[in-house]
């Protein structure tokens, strides 16, 4: 009975200070959004497609927003989050680094009365209100049947050795692309068709890091014939590894960079997965313009948080697969331009 009084008391209390169709006082505020984007390192998209379109669709709605970028550094990620609390946004739209401070920040926003949208990356446990993002584990669908395609296309011998480089372990992501890639490779590897080869996770998506651990790979093992590597910046570093050491093989990326497409028109390598970041960022932006408003957005789709068990409303975008034959697709969808991907030819 307590309990109840309490509630109601809390909701006469917000009606009080209304003085209209009984939305909250928090609704009355003009709309600011906070964004808080992951590193600049992991991948070029962050700062050259997520924050401009973000940027854009606020402008674009009269809303002001503040995006930052945590650099990679969770106490930073922390840091950032208070001073946007602080300053008075009335959403918080992120990209975590890791569950553990990816939770922190949300519980914190939601206890000051913000409401959060995971962007991208869904917080295991953290309990955002929204999520948005892609069909990850058709990504890494994409991705195995890419580079089956592609070595299918080279003609590699049965049981030829394919590694695997996978994302890093504190992200949700990594764990549903090897999901789709490993339906896709399981399979072929049960039946002979290819041998498993090593297969490492790549802590914070470090590009340099993979290369070393691509070059670890392959000397413990010289019969690599094909890698499955998780997204463009660690495939540029493969890449390279493979350049110096004068060997071939069909590499698979992720994320339609303009390093990713120039070493797709070059050969080097075999496939990207293009994400429409102009589509994640609108959503990302009705949904935080809607919530900012006092407005429930409208979803119809849902994400399992697996440790939570509780359905996420989310909004999830579909990937699409790039060869040599479709780079042109990205330039027509004006994610990249022509002059992007020629200079330096
Ligand atoms: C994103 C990828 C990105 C990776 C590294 C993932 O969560 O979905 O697009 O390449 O993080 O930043």
């Amino acid at each position: 009975l307590a309990a109840a009084g309490l509630v109601v008391a809390g909701g006469l209390a917000a009606c009080g200070k209304s003085d209209d169709s009984g939305s909250s006082s928090g609704s009355k505020k003009a709309p600011y959004v906070g964004v808080i984007l992951p590193d600049t390192k992991s991948s070029a998209r962050w700062e050259t497609a997520d924050r401009p379109l973000l940027k854009k669709a606020f402008d674009d709605a009269g809303v002001k927003s503040n995006i930052q970028n945590a650099q990679g550094d969770p106490n930073a990620f922390q840091t950032i989050a208070d001073q946007m609390i602080t300053d008075g946004v009335n959403v918080l739209v992120i990209t975590d680094l890791d569950a553990g401070s990816g939770t922190a920040v949300i519980k914190k926003a939601q206890a000051a009365g913000i409401p959060v949208i995971d962007y991208d990356r869904l917080t295991i446990g953290g309990g955002a209100q929204y999520y948005v993002s892609f069909d990850n584990v058709q990504v890494g669908k994409l991705q195995g049947q890419g580079l089956q395609k592609c070595l299918t296309d080279e003609k590699a011998p049965k049981g030829t050795v394919v590694a695997e480089l996978n994302g890093s372990p504190d992200d949700n992501n990594a764990t549903l692309f090897a999901q789709g890639y490993d339906s896709v490779l399981n399979p072929l590897y049960a039946d002979g068709t290819y041998t498993k080869g090593p297969n490492q996770s790549v802590a914070k998506w470090d590009n340099a890091v993979a290369g070393t651990t691509f070059e670890q790979m392959l000397t413990s093992n010289n019969k690599i014939g094909g890698a499955l590597v998780a997204n463009d910046g660690m495939a540029n570093s493969v890449i390279a590894v493979l350049k110096k050491d004068n060997l071939k093989m069909p590499v698979t990326g992720q994320d339609a960079t303009v390093q990713g497409l120039q070493h797709i028109l070059d050969g080097d390598q075999c496939m990207t997965v293009y994400k429409a970041v102009q589509l994640e960022a609108k959503d990302a932006s009705e949904l935080a313009i809607a919530l900012a408003k006092g407005d429930k957005p409208s979803v119809t789709q849902s994400v399992m948080d697996p440790k939570l068990n509780k359905a996420v409303p989310s909004r999830l975008e579909t990937p699409k697969a790039i060869y040599k034959d479709n780079v042109k697709d990205v330039v027509a969808d004006g994610y990249v331009t022509k002059d992007q991907l020629c200079t330096g030819d």
